[in-house]
C-alpha cells in the first residue's frame, strides 16, 4: 500500500517537474521578423550643435512657491524660429499657459484620429555646490567625448530637439501626414506641468480632440540596467503610477517630561508607522507588472525562466524575492514611504501634537481612496487622524499594446536598436502624461534614447549627457514613427 502510495507520488513528482522544465524552454522571446535598419541621413553633428545652444537657455523650473524666471523661457522660444525655421513656416504654433507650446501638423485626412509626440523643456535646477563636481558646467553645452553635456539633454530637451529635427526631415521630403500630428512642449513639467500641459490639455479638450496615441519621456532603451538580461530592453511604458502623501496626526495633553503618561503622541505616530511598514500594499505579477516581467523574463537565463515560466506553481517565492529590491518592489505594488516626522518642539516638553508624513506611489490596480481605506485599516487607531497633503492623482489609465501606435513603436525601435527587446513598463515617476492621459487613448512614455547605469545618475543629478549616437538615432524613431502611423 505505502508502496503503490510512494509509486503515485513519484509519478506526480515527475509529471510537475516535466511540465515545469517544458514550460520554462518554451518560454523564450517572441520571433520578431526581421527589419531594415533605419538608414536616414541624419547629420549628427548639427542636432549635437543645436541641443547644446538648447542647453544654454536656463529655462529651470525651482521649487514652488519661488516662480521660475520668465527671460530664457521667452528666448528659447524665439532661438527656435531660427533654428527650426521650415518647419515654424510649415505648423501653427500656439503659446498656451505661460510658455508652454502647442504645435499643430494637418494631416491629409480629417477623419483620421490625430496623434502627439510630447516634450518638456524645463529643467531642475543644479544643486548648489555641486556645480564644480561637472566635468563640463551644466548650462555651456560643451560638446566633447561624443556627447553633449549639460542640464535637461536627457531631460528633456534631447527628445524635444529630436522630434523638431524628425519633422523638420520629413517637412524637407515632402512628407503629410494622414492623421493631424501635434507636437506639444511644456515649460514646468518638473513642477507637476499643470501650467503648461494642462493648459494644452484643456485646449485640446476645447476643441474636442481625442487622441488615437501620445508619446512622452518616461523610459528609454535600458542597457545592462535590469540585472540577467544581456540584450537592451527598450521599456515602451504603457502606465503611469499615482501619487499621494498623507499626513498621520495624533493629539496629547502635553505637560513636562519627568511625568509621562504610558502613550504620547509621538509614541502612537511611531507605531503607526511601523505597521504600515509591516504591512504593505498587496502587490503580484497581475496586469502592467506581469507584461514587464514576463517579457524580460524570457530573455533571462534558464534558472530565471523556470521561476517566471511556471508562475502557477513559483508565483508566491516571485512576488517575494522581488520585492526584496527596491527597484522591483516599486514595479509590483503602491510604495510606503514615511518621509517627515514632527512631535515636540523642545526635548523636555511632551509634544500636544505629532505628526508623521507618507508618500505612497500608486500602482495602477489601486485608488487613492483604496489606500486611504487601506492606511485607516492597518493603522486601526481612531486617536489618529490620516489627511490628504497637497494634490494626490490616481494611476494611469493602461495604454495597450496590442494598438497601431505600440506597434509602429516597437518596429521604430527595432530598426534603430536591431536587437533591442521591446517591452511594455510601467514609469514609476510622474511626468506630463498625468495631464495628457485625459485626451489620450493611448499614452505612452519612452525615450528612444539608449542609456547605462551610469547615465542615470546625470538624470536630476551631475553630468547630464546625451551622445551623439543616441541624437541620431533618437531622430530617425521619430521620423520613422510618424512615417508608420502616419504614411
Ligand atoms: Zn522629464
Amino acid at each position: 500500500m505505502i508502496r503503490k502510495l510512494l509509486l503515485a507520488l513519484l509519478a506526480v513528482i515527475v509529471v510537475v517537474a516535466g511540465i515545469v522544465v517544458y514550460r520554462a524552454i518554451t518560454f523564450v522571446p517572441a520571433e520578431t521578423t526581421a527589419v531594415q535598419p533605419a538608414d536616414y541621413p541624419i547629420d549628427a553633428d548639427a542636432v549635437a550643435g543645436r541641443l547644446s545652444e538648447a542647453v544654454r537657455f536656463q529655462t529651470i523650473s525651482r521649487q514652488p512657491p519661488e516662480p521660475a524666471d520668465p527671460v530664457p523661457f521667452a528666448a528659447y522660444i524665439a532661438w527656435l524660429e531660427t533654428a527650426y525655421p521650415d518647419l515654424h513656416a510649415a505648423l501653427k504654433r500656439e503659446r498656451l499657459g505661460s510658455h508652454a507650446l502647442l504645435y499643430t501638423w494637418p494631416g491629409r485626412d480629417p477623419a483620421a484620429k490625430p496623434v502627439m509626440l510630447t516634450a518638456h523643456y524645463d529643467v531642475v535646477p543644479v544643486i548648489p555646490g555641486t556645480e564644480g563636481k561637472w566635468t563640463h558646467p551644466p548650462f555651456a553645452g560643451v560638446i566633447a567625448d561624443g556627447h553633449v553635456w549639460g542640464r535637461g539633454t536627457l531631460d528633456d530637451k534631447g527628445a524635444m530637439i529630436t522630434m523638431l529635427e524628425a519633422v523638420t526631415h520629413l517637412l524637407r521630403e515632402g512628407f503629410v501626414p494622414k492623421q493631424t500630428v501635434y507636437l506639444a512642449f511644456g515649460d514646468d513639467e518638473e513642477v507637476g506641468g499643470e501650467r503648461g500641459a494642462g493648459a494644452i490639455v484643456a485646449h485640446l479638450q476645447a476643441q474636442k480632440v481625442r487622441l488615437d496615441w501620445s508619446l512622452d519621456e518616461g523610459s528609454f532603451v535600458l542597457d545592462g540596467i535590469v540585472p540577467g538580461v544581456a540584450r537592451p530592453l527598450a521599456s515602451i511604458n504603457i502606465a503611469e503610477k499615482g501619487y499621494l502623501t498623507l499626513q498621520l496626526t495624533a493629539q496629547a495633553a502635553g505637560g513636562h517630561s519627568s511625568m509621562p503618561p504610558r502613550e504620547t503622541a509621538v509614541g502612537l505616530i511611531a507605531e503607526a508607522i511601523v505597521r504600515l511598514q509591516r504591512a504593505p500594499l498587496p502587490g503580484g505579477l497581475d496586469g502592467v507588472s506581469g507584461q514587464a516581467f514576463g517579457a524580460m523574463a524570457r530573455n533571462m537565463s534558464f534558472d530565471k525562466r523556470i521561476l517566471f515560466a511556471n508562475q502557477w506553481l513559483f508565483g508566491g517565492l516571485l512576488d517575494h524575492v522581488l520585492s526584496q529590491a527596491p527597484t522591483t518592489n516599486a514595479m509590483l505594488r503602491t510604495t510606503t514611504a514615511p518621509t517627515m516626522l514632527s512631535g515636540s518642539v523642545k526635548e523636555n516638553v511632551l509634544p500636544i501634537e505629532a505628526t508623521g508624513t507618507v508618500n505612497f506611489r500608486l500602482h495602477p490596480r489601486d485608488t487613492v481612496d483604496g489606500v486611504i481605506a487601506y492606511v485607516k485599516q492597518t493603522i486601526a487607531d481612531e486617536r489618529i487622524t490620516v489627511s490628504v497633503v497637497g494634490r494626490a492623482s490616481e494611476p494611469s489609465a493602461v495604454a495597450g499594446t496590442a494598438t497601431a501606435g505600440f506597434r509602429a513603436m516597437a518596429a521604430a525601435v527595432r530598426r534603430s536598436y536591431g536587437d533591442a527587446v521591446v517591452l511594455p513598463g510601467l514609469t514609476i515617476a510622474a511626468t506630463d502624461s498625468a495631464h495628457y492621459g485625459a485626451i489620450s487613448d493611448n499614452a505612452y512614455r519612452f525615450n528612444p534614447m539608449m542609456i547605462t547605469a551610469q547615465d542615470l545618475t546625470g538624470f536630476h543629478g551631475t553630468n547630464e549627457r546625451l551622445s551623439l549616437e543616441n541624437l541620431a538615432r533618437a531622430t530617425a524613431f521619430y521620423i520613422d514613427l510618424l512615417k508608420t502611423t502616419g504614411g
